[in-house]
């Protein structure tokens, strides 16, 4: 049965490459009903930030995937496990205490040194590290690169296990992942680019404690598209930024598990229903992928559309202008559609259904004050105030002036919009209501 696990640490927000991981240990575990675990890797308490791990765990349930397991780290420490293990290390030669100050540490859990000062000055206390053993191979088959990897292990560091008692004897990463990868059966490692670096560490924990190392795989770093690993610095990636920006779930769902995995046939579209049905890691790909915003924008698209217009009002509402009648997003729903690519796109196509906007006169075309003061007569006349109606009306205008359509109906979405890209005017001036368009366009004509 195959066991995998999401271990991510609660260090700030989850972004795209969380989801991935998250996404691709998820479908290869219930692909074949296997288990999918929930850890969290909360031993860095320098770099702990408490909020994130709610955040992470809502970011796996509202994408729709069910942990069947949940730990932490810290409370598991709390029974004495990881201590216990690096202990027994120790005593059997494979690990030594160290006494070197936690500022000489180039980051956790790695020496500065390749060869600790302490590891033959038998201390009976401190922190606990590894002794690698010198001139050994240390290889792993990563089932995602689907080749051997191989370290010499004199290019190796003396990497910490356990902290000293001041950082209260808490494992280190390399320590915790490999003991509960062991007693939580994982079956399948699946991890980012830049965990590569502790594998060997990793392996050689595996075999000092007895176990047998899981299948492991790494997966390709997503690339930014100026080139370059993606990073925060180069656009937003966390996935309530994205969801801030308007982007739907199931768009960035479907987005970023094609950032590194593709079906046999060029299939695009997938729920995480589908994903788990079709999902085979020999779709893993080797090349880094790259964070193309209008394929995400694309995608965004196609889902806004597949939306009923009710659940689409629902979630253009935190969009809209503050304080907009729900009514009226729900009359101009159909007319923005298929034109928006993000839910935030809906007030730059459809603001001016809210407030009077801005008119920049320098925008209007040949014959404006004619024409739109000749608009103002007819449409005053006008009745029955609906889109057949007032485009007839408009129409029968414009022949009998022999005016260019399209410069008439530019001039009118300028006057009553304030822009030249709205959803189709006739629509827009028949929701908008009979008063505020000749309130518009009279504005327009002073
Ligand atoms: N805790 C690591 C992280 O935050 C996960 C590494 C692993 O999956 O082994 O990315």
């Amino acid at each position: 049965m195959i066991r995998t696990r999401f271990a991510p640490s609660p260090t700030g927000m989850p972004h795209l490459g969380h989801l991935r991981t998250c996404a691709y240990a998820y479908a290869l575990a219930k692909h074949s009903q296997g288990d999918f675990v929930l850890r969290v890797e909360d031993t860095d308490r320098k770099r702990y930030v408490p909020e994130a791990v709610e955040i992470i765990k809502n970011m796996v349930s509202n994408f729709g995937m069910k942990w069947d397991e949940y730990y932490v780290q810290s409370e598991r420490a709390q029974k004495g496990i990881y201590k216990k293990a690096a202990e027994k290390l120790v005593e059997q030669g494979y690990a030594f205490y160290c006494q070197c100050s936690a500022r000489d540490a180039k980051h956790e859990g790695y020496s500065d040194v390749l060869r600790d000062p302490c590891r033959d000055k038998k201390f009976k206390e401190g922190a606990i590290k590894i002794r690698i053993p010198d001139n050994e191979k240390i290889t792993y088959h990563d089932f995602v690169f689907d080749k051997d990897i191989t370290w010499d292990s004199n290019t190796i560091f003396d990497a910490t296990l356990l902290k000293s008692k001041d950082l209260e004897e808490l494992p280190t990463y390399h320590l915790a992942a490999t003991l509960d990868d062991h007693e939580m059966e994982i079956t399948h490692v699946l991890r980012g680019y830049d965990w590569m670096p502790s594998t060997p560490i990793h392996l050689l924990v595996y075999k000092y404690l007895g176990y047998k190392p899981p299948e492991i795989g790494h997966l390709t770093d997503i690339q930014s598209i100026e080139g370059g690993k993606l990073s925060k610095r180069k656009g937003s990636t966390s996935i309530q930024q994205l969801e801030k920006e308007g982007y739907l779930k199931e768009a960035i769902f479907n987005f970023t598990i094609l950032l590194g995995w593709a079906p046999k046939d060029n299939r695009e579209l997938f729920s995480l229903e589908d994903f788990v049905e079709t999902f085979d890691p020999k779709g893993f790909q080797k090349a880094n992928p790259v964070f193309n915003r209008q394929k995400l924008d694309w995608f965004n698209g196609y889902y806004i559309r597949q939306k009923t217009d009710d659940q689409l009002v629902q979630l253009i509402e935190p969009f809209a202008p503050k304080n907009a009648d729900v009514s009226l997003i729900n009359q101009t729903i159909h007319l923005i559609k298929d034109r928006i690519a993000k839910l935030s796109d809906y007030p730059s196509f459809s603001g001016f259904f809210f407030q009077e906007p801005v008119v920049d006169k320098s925008l209007f075309i040949d014959q404006a004050a004619d024409q739109l003061s000749q608009a103002l007569v007819v449409l005053k006349a006008l009745d029955n105030w609906n889109k057949e109606e007032i485009e007839a009306t408009l129409k029968e205008l414009i022949n009998k002036n022999g005016w260019q359509t399209g410069d008439f109906f530019m001039n009118l979405r300028i006057a009553v919009t304030g822009s030249k890209f709205t959803p189709p005017i006739t629509d827009s001036v028949a929701i908008l209501g009979k008063e505020k368009t000749l309130e518009r366009l009279i504005t327009c004509l002073k």
